[in-house]
């Protein structure tokens, strides 16, 4: 399956010329919730994604995505597994598990974002689970931005990566871009200008 053009297909993955929130210049910027938009393409790339994690062998008993983030990628995850789908909130700023939500003492939790990054939002609320009793076996993501490593990727974990080391992490696809600073962009230097994406109305 060919994740890239799956994304571009669906807009989610825009080539051009951006200046990204931090200020940096790339090429490529990802739109992650657009992949979503069709439930099609949703359950097509959550059913690989559980595919891959039950070749693994990880038991799994529920998903838990941090919202808004992982909602739907979490849910889709959740059908793909046959498995319960909760969420985690962010509260006055801190990450919290409510309505409702119950995590039972010992229950194998995997987290799952849309994309992770380094991972900090997984992680929160990962420690909000464990919290409750629950034992976090994994980290899923539809896409990775390749700064964590990957079940069956050589790219390297870089420094930032918050992930622990020690449960696997399952993603389709990494999307490892080159970013510049602006006076060092090539596209700048030919000429073209950057665009800030979300300038539509994100
Ligand atoms: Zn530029």
């Amino acid at each position: 399956m060919d994740i890239k053009k799956i994304y571009m297909d669906s807009d989610a993955l825009l080539e051009g010329h951006f200046k990204l929130s931090s200020g940096n210049h790339s090429k490529y910027y990802l739109q992650s919730a657009k992949v979503l938009e069709d439930p099609k393409t949703a359950k097509l790339l959550a059913d690989a994604l559980a595919k891959q994690i039950k070749e693994s062998g990880l038991q799994v008993d529920t998903v838990c995505a941090p919202a808004l983030g992982g909602l739907i990628a979490g849910f889709a995850l959740a059908t793909a597994l046959d498995v319960r789908s909760i969420f985690a909130e962010r509260v006055n700023g801190e990450m919290s598990i409510r309505r409702g939500f119950e995590v039972k003492e010992g229950e194998r939790v995997l987290m799952c974002e849309d994309i992770i990054t380094t991972g900090g939002s997984a992680m929160e609320a990962a420690a909000v689970v464990k919290s409750l009793g629950g034992e976090i076996v994994g980290v899923a993501a539809l896409a990775n931005r390749g700064f964590c490593r990957r079940q069956y990727s050589e790219i390297a974990t870089k420094p930032n990566c918050k992930l622990p080391q020690d449960i696997p992490f399952f993603a389709l696809e990494d999307f490892t871009f080159e970013m510049y600073a602006q006076d060092e962009c090539p596209m700048c230097k030919s000429g073209s200008e950057a665009i800030k994406p979300g300038s539509r109305g994100n």
